[in-house]
């Protein structure tokens, strides 16, 4: 019997070849109809006997596109019409769009094998890209997604390039990006001060400075990279003095899984996240390997690796590098450079060459950092690649704005059942950071189609988000508890309404008690918590300068734990630097000059690094921390004594292992046992405040959320060890467990509260 029936596919449906599917899988199964692109999402109707009609809508899900994203699929009979063959119709702009953007993707396969071919046009051209792969979002000045508004606009298509273009049988029917080496972009390699060199093959002299050990800054999709040979001690001495980075672990890209592994271990999961199209930077566990230099990752059980992911990367590692360092190309604390007048200017001193090409990057976007635990991919930091997908949530909200935190910041919108998160925006230290948090903020605003008047932002009055929300004209603003939005940001992937028992275990973030929180056990909905624990306070003397100086949160830890005979430990431990006197170290922590009160685990963790020796002083947020975890020994299952304190709030006091790990080391203990039984105490610490709690709530929902979730070990022994105690363990996938997934936390709370 013939039907005709009327499917409505929106999510990321267009600009990712789907129209030219359906063509296909149309034709192919003997059905009549059309396809047409709407602001709602595409709409296709086809008509045919049932059972080709059922067959193509099986195939339809079971074989999208590679960047193509179904989030809804709706289907109606319709009437049955007389026609002949199936066509595509052209769009139709009315009314408010409903689809999505696609991310940038790595260079697929065809692509490749054509960019190695010498018989093909597009031999070696470094902008080869089609519908399957390519820049997206990095590219768009303007929506809808079409050639016009993006920076390929001022590249007329050559003939050939605009045949293929129009033709819904060829693989670059309506990619945008199109582009071959007659009406393309091009690259040109220029000096220290951005002349033009003026050489035919600016690759292959980029290689030859790259192995004469210079640093050169490549333009690649989302911002310009600092580009190193990666076994050449002399250029990382050089890159890491230039840019004011002297230990901070440096990401290398490598040409293949074959050359990641000489590297790294490397699990099938990670080979996964690895060669995905999103191309993120993955964190493996290092292997020694005499290939690399030690200066990329000093002090790191992990190494950042990535793959190539613009043709411009293969082509760079065709020749033999072991691999290259690609850092980001900025300054400490600047968000990434785009623009080429921008990173001549910027980065005067610090590259000695640039290779440039005439393309505009027009939405900055740092490269993703992932990593696998417990069998399962993990975001650290959610950009290039990932954005802007939107999330789904449980349900339909309001419009909201979410401003973020302080550090590692990003803005959020929800929009309906859809969360769109900006592209990661970094440290707002710099005015430079400042402009990028507002350009983002606009961008991810027009990415969603809408301008929220409910914002959520963090309580910390000395933010300069929470100054902007102050500032914006709106409805209303929702101040969220910092760690409460860490706990909604996992739920809200999670898509997990209700009451649960929130660890948000973290650096610093402001409480209700105006003390810095950071080891917090919440009682938490979608709406509001409690507290009802959290680790034992501390003196952090000295506010922020302790971030930056464990030693300090070491000396105020050993004065609680040992009273008057602290200086006896400290000293045999050496965690106060030669040149300061016990004394006024002593002072300034009893005369309690400067000092705030914390519940931090991160800097528990700073001091027990310091403790043992690892780490007194960092160069970076997290060094110790991860070195701690680096020296562990994972096999360790000794828990140190602490107690639970039952007062209105349950407290975590671990001032016993922290005793138990000074006596100890200082008595000879190596550090790696006692970070591994460090580790170990945590973990069952944790389960035995959640059963508390769930006694008295009944509660059986965990979620785990917070910058030390970052750290692997914690992470999996918490995983297995709430399992075993039969909990539902709720962990982050999709948005960073770190303070990059706080806007969606703040949009999620403001959303709920104010819908
Ligand atoms: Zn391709
Ligand atoms: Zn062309
Ligand atoms: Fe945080």
């Amino acid at each position: 019997m013939t039907r005709r029936v009327r499917l409505r596919f929106s999510g990321i449906v267009q600009g990712v070849g789907f129209r030219p599917f359906i063509y296909r899988l149309a034709v192919a199964h003997g059905l009549t109809g059309f396809v047409q692109n709407r602001p709602e999402g595409v709409v296709v109707e086809i008509q045919g006997p049932d059972e080709n009609i059922e067959s193509f809508v099986a195939r339809c899900m079971g074989e999208l596109p590679p960047l193509a994203e179904v989030s809804d699929l709706q289907t109606e009979d319709a009437q049955a019409v007389s026609e002949d063959s199936f066509r595509i119709v052209p769009s139709d702009k009315e009314g408010r769009p409903e689809v999505h953007i696609s991310p940038d993707a790595a260079t697929c396969d065809d692509c490749l094998a054509e960019l190695f071919d010498p018989t093909d046009r597009r031999y070696c051209y470094p902008f080869i890209n089609c519908t399957n792969c390519g820049p997206r979002l990095t590219i768009i000045t303007d929506i809808p997604y079409d050639r016009k508004n993006t920076s390929m606009h001022s590249f007329p298509l050559c003939e050939k390039c605009r045949l293929e273009y129009s033709d819904p049988r060829d693989r670059r029917f309506h990619a945008e990006p199109n582009a071959c080496p007659e009406c393309g972009p091009v690259l040109s390699l220029c000096d220290r001060k951005g002349a033009p060199m003026g050489c035919p093959d600016p690759i292959e002299k980029t290689t030859e400075l790259l192995r004469a050990g210079y640093v050169v800054a490549v333009k690649g999709l989302g911002g310009f990279h600092l580009c190193a040979d990666a076994s050449s001690s002399d250029a990382l001495i050089r890159l890491r003095e230039r840019k004011y980075r002297e230990e901070k672990p440096l990401a290398v890209m490598v040409r293949d899984l074959e050359h990641a592994r000489m590297l790294a271990r490397v699990s099938p999961e990670e080979e996964r996240l690895l060669a995905g199209p999103e191309r993120p930077i993955v964190l493996l566990r290092k292997k020694e390997s005499p290939l690399i230099s030690p200066l990329v990752a000093p002090g790191m059980a992990n190494l950042g690796i990535m793959l190539p992911y613009t043709p411009l990367h293969h082509l760079l590692l065709d020749s033999d590098f072991p691999a290259l360092v690609m850092t980001s190309a900025n300054q400490t604390d600047e968000p990434i450079c785009i623009d080429n007048d921008e990173a001549c200017k910027r980065l005067k001193g610090i590259a000695d060459y640039f290779l440039l090409h005439n393309r505009d990057i027009v939405v900055r976007c740092d490269d993703s950092i992932a990593m696998s635990a417990q069998g399962a991919p993990r975001i650290m930091r959610r950009s290039r690649g990932y954005v802007p997908r939107p999330l789904v949530l449980s349900r339909q909200y309001p419009s909201v704005l979410g401003l973020g935190a302080h550090l590692k910041a990003t803005a959020a919108v929800l929009r309906g059942d859809f969360a769109f998160l900006s592209p990661h925006i970094g440290d707002m230290e710099t005015p430079e950071a400042r402009d990028f948090f507002h350009e983002s903020i606009s961008l991810i605003k027009r990415i969603a189609q809408c301008d929220p008047d409910i914002i959520g932002c963090d309580m910390h009055p000395e933010y300069y988000s929470s100054w902007v929300a102050s500032q914006m004209e709106c409805r209303r603003v929702i101040q969220v508890q910092h760690h409460h939005a860490h706990i909604a940001s996992c739920m809200a992937e999670n898509r997990i309404t209700g009451d649960v028992i929130g660890l948000a275990m973290d650096g610093t973030g402001y409480g209700l008690d105006r003390r810095i929180w950071g080891g917090e056990f919440l009682v938490a909905d979608e709406a509001d918590f409690q507290r009802a624990g959290h680790i034992r306070y501390f003196p952090l003397p000295g506010g922020d300068a302790a971030v930056k100086q464990p030693w300090r949160v070491a000396a105020a830890l050993l004065m609680e734990v040992f009273g008057t005979g602290w200086g006896q430990v400290a000293q045999g431990l050496r965690i106060i630097p030669e040149h300061i006197p016990l004394d006024t170290v002593e002072a300034v922590v009893r005369q309690k000059i400067q000092t705030v009160f914390t519940s931090s685990l991160g800097r528990v963790f700073d001091a027990v690094s310091c403790l043992l020796g690892i780490r007194r002083q960092v160069s970076f947020e997290g060094q110790a921390a991860m070195e701690l975890e680096a020296c562990a020994d994972p096999t360790v299952s000794r828990v140190l004594p602490y107690d639970l304190l039952m007062d209105r709030e349950i407290v975590l006091d671990l001032y016993p292992a922290v005793r138990t790990i000074a006596e100890e080391h200082l008595a000879g203990k190596p550090a790696a046992a006692l970070a591994g039984a460090f580790h170990a105490t945590l973990v069952h610490a944790f389960v035995k405040t959640a059963r508390e709690i769930r006694d008295a709530t009944g509660l059986n929902r965990v979620v785990l959320s917070g910058g030390c979730f970052q750290n692997r070990l914690l992470l999996e022994g918490c995983i297995t060890a709430f399992d075993l105690a039969g909990f539902d363990v709720y962990t982050h996938h999709l948005v960073p467990p770190n303070d990059g997934g706080i806007a969606l936390g703040q949009a999620l709370v403001a959303g709920t509260v104010a819908g």
